[in-house]
């Protein structure tokens, strides 16, 4: 295989799309040396079938809003790869999303669905619908307008679409609504659904915990501890919460969180009430977090800048794709940190991916650090399917053992000859030798 020849030839057939480029050539670095071990996959094309989704439906999402104005979205899901199991992956909500920010979220969801152990495929979703600042009743409206079309191509063994960014438990409820209302079917073909009508419990902070879990194990293995350890979070959402929540529960204390406005700065730590705090302003629709600063005396606002600037032992991206670049990880090095984990898709541009690698930074990917969301929704599944309802604890001691075994996958195709583990390349060479192995035991299909 040759990486450049692929790239280009990928670039001249979907041109523009960079971020979806981005996390290809990020993979075929990783795997490629496997790859041309193996001459079967070259002959089946496996990698020409595997970086093209199975099936792309685009759809446009009218709705009106609470003043009688008629607005025209556009809706996504990408149905990336099915080898190993149903199409299986979140919703995104926000302005940003277009063909390649869904192309790059089925592409990596493949491979981490591959490594969570449960039979789940690829997929992604969402529209460029704005959640920020629209009462409940539009929500709701866009929401109804969305699923109306996506209906006929979702189902529990089909495609089984989640949350992502600007999508939580409202708006699952909302989809799931108008899912059943049109297929007279109840039935587990969303994730992330309330606790009363069969949702999971620990999914709303799994993404988060298993994260941490994951980070943990990581440090474990290299001799060092969560304990006593200062961590730089970005984002405020579902994802920073969770992580926010387990890491200080781990003895570790968070000194950063951050919205698109700027980032907090507590020295004393964030916890309890404080994340609580974040959490509701979030959810309030007031996507910003200078208020923390006035309410918590002794935080700091710093307006307009991103939390790397600020020095930590451990680095923790949840809040979106590429909002870690190569600046930052040169600012993040000079620190000497201990762990760089990529908890949001793709947070590291590749440039800073590069630059941690070739540092030897312990550094963890999104792929296998933040695989505990859709791991604890494939639980979802699991329960649904068997029509029972587990306890905390049980979803927990799974989502424990999953992550434990990620981290394994990573340790066995990631260790180096110096001892370095390599957990980028571990992740994509064990998530991409399972869908292979089922891609090619099932034929060119
Ligand atoms: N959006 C999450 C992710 O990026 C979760 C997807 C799911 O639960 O299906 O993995």
């Amino acid at each position: 295989m040759e990486v450049e020849k692929i790239m280009q030839d990928l670039a001249k057939k979907h041109p523009g799309e960079s971020e979806f480029l981005q996390a290809v050539e990020e993979v075929l670095h990783s795997i490629k040396d496997v790859y041309n071990q193996h001459p079967e996959f070259e002959k089946a094309k496996i990698i020409e079938r595997i970086v093209e989704p199975e099936r792309v439906i685009m759809f446009r999402v009218p709705w009106t809003d609470d003043k009688g104005e008629v607005h025209v979205n556009i809706g996504y899901r990408v149905q990336f790869n099915s080898a190993i199991g149903p199409y299986k992956g979140g919703l995104r909500f926000h302005p940003s999303v277009n063909l390649s920010i869904m192309k790059f979220l089925g592409f990596e969801q493949t491979f981490k669905n591959a490594l969570t152990t449960l039979p789940m495929g690829g997929g992604k979703g969402g529209s460029d619908f704005a959640p920020r600042g629209r009462s409940s009743a539009e929500i709701m409206r866009f929401c109804q307008s969305f699923m109306s079309e996506l209906y006929r191509h979702i189902g529990p063994d089909i495609d089984v679409p989640a949350g992502d960014i600007g999508v939580g438990t409202r708006e699952i409820g909302y989809l799931f609504g108008m899912y059943k209302k049109l297929t007279r079917h109840w039935e587990g073909v969303l994730t992330g659904k309330g606790m009363e009508w069969g949702g999971s419990n620990i999914r709303p902070e799994a993404t988060g915990y298993g994260a941490l879990y994951f980070v943990n194990q990581m440090m474990q293995t290299h001799n060092l501890d969560l304990k006593g350890k200062t961590v730089a979070v970005s984002g405020f959402g579902n994802v920073a919460w969770g992580a926010v929540q387990k890491a200080t529960e781990l003895g570790a204390k968070v000194v950063t969180i951050s919205g698109p406005d700027g980032y907090i700065y507590d020295p004393a730590g964030i916890a309890g009430e404080k994340n609580d705090y974040m959490l509701e302003l979030r959810s309030s629709g007031n996507d910003i977090c200078a208020p923390y600063a006035e309410k918590f005396a002794g935080s700091k606002f710093v307006a307009g800048k991103k939390p790397w600037e600020v020095k930590a032992d451990i680095y923790l991206t949840c809040a979106t794709q590429n909002e870690l670049n190569g600046e930052d990880a040169d600012m993040i090095l000079a620190n000497k940190p201990l762990c760089v984990a990529e908890v949001s898709n793709m947070g590291c541009t590749a440039e800073a991916v590069t630059k941690f690698i070739a540092a030897k930074q312990l550094f963890a990917p999104g792929k296998a650090v933040n695989a505990g969301g859709v791991a604890t929704s494939g639980l979802e599944m699991t329960q649904n399917s068997i029509r029972l309802h587990w306890s905390a604890a049980e979803v927990d001691e799974n989502l424990h053992k999953i992550m434990h075994s990620i981290h394994e996958q990573c340790v066995k195709y990631g260790r180096e000859a110096d001892g370095y583990i390599d957990y980028v390349k571990g992740a994509n060479v064990a998530g991409f030798m399972k869908v292979a192995n089922a891609m090619m035991a099932q034929g060119v299909v």
